[in-house]
């Protein structure tokens, strides 16, 4: 089983998401978090993904039930042991990240592999927290996973062919399309993206547009199918702020300055949809 099993450390929205499309595509998943509360809240959501395709006849019956019983929750990180590479999916916190891929490196077998999740962190600087930077990789998958096609492929300095090809592959079986890119903060997605959704939020803070027309004109003016400030709700304020501040440090220029308005919301608790607050409401209607 050790071959066909993966582990996704983190059962947020992300790591939910990430088991969802593994164990859709006929993996064993062993979903880790350190908090008991997550798994039932990570069921729900995959339950409700799952059904929803049912419902739109891309499942038949009975099979989204079987999907879920192919992930398997662990409260303890020396559970991942089975597992043959671990995708971790915890909060953009650097320290935290480092820690994780240390504590996993005496855990997991020498072979196996150990992708992050991250937005914006060095995959470099956590692989250089193990002692097997070369099977030490970026996946950096979309939200919602089980939806969008990309996973970004991040190689760190060390990381080797071998472990990029596993990680394509993976991608590919999953049914989504790898892409490579080279590790630098926010890699292409996010220094791209990010500093279009923090323009957005400096345009409500400094009175150029409602959040309701930024995004319209996004919309309509540039076919984006999601404004810039729908999505930076979506994606989690929280989320977005870390990945600025990693920008803004990393690459050393005023242009990634967060906007102070981004701070001020992290500051009060609205991360977006997850909180049900953020540049919209979520109390059914916006
Ligand atoms: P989240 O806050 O929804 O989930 C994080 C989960 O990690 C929580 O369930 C938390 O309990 C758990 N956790 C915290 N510390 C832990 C630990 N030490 N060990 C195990 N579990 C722990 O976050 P998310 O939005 O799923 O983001 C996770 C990662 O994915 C981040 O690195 C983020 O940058 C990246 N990412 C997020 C998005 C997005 O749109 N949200 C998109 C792409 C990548």
């Amino acid at each position: 089983m050790a071959k066909e099993t993966i582990a996704v450390a983190g059962a947020g929205t992300m790591g939910a998401g990430i088991a969802q499309a593994a164990a859709h595509a006929g993996l064993e998943v062993l979903l880790y978090d350190s908090l008991p509360e997550a798994w039932p809240r990570a069921r729900a959501a995959i339950t409700r993904g799952l059904e929803r395709e049912r419902e739109q006849g891309r499942l038949t019956a009975g099979q989204p039930e079987t999907i879920v019983a192919r992930i398997h929750p662990v409260t303890r990180l020396e559970e991942l042991a089975a597992a043959g590479l671990v995708i971790e999916a915890v909060p953009e916190k650097r320290e935290l990240k480092r820690e994780l891929f240390r504590q996993l490196d005496g855990i997991l077998a020498p072979e196996a592999i150990l992708a992050s999740n991250t937005s914006s962190i060095s995959i470099t600087e956590l692989g250089a927290a193990t002692g097997r930077p070369e099977q030490c990789i970026g996946m950096h998958f979309m939200n919602p996973v089980p939806l969008m096609a990309l996973v970004e492929v991040i190689r760190g300095l060390a990381t080797s062919d071998a472990t990029t090809e596993a990680v394509r592959a993976l991608a590919r079986r999953m049914g989504k399309t790898p892409v490579e890119v080279r590790d630098f903060p926010g890699f292409v997605s996010n220094r791209v993206l990010m500093p279009l959704i923090n323009e957005a939020i400096f345009c409500v803070f400094e009175g150029v547009a409602t959040p309701e027309a930024v995004d319209d004109v996004m919309r309509l003016g540039m076919n984006h199918p999601m404004g810039p400030l729908k999505l930076a709700d979506l994606i989690g304020l929280d989320v977005c702020l870390d990945i600025m501040e990693v920008l803004h440090r990393e690459l050393g220029e005023d242009k990634y300055r967060p906007c102070p308005l981004l701070r001020q919301m992290v500051a009060a608790g609205r991360f977006g949809r997850k909180t049900r607050q953020g540049f919209y409401r979520y109390e059914g209607k916006k």
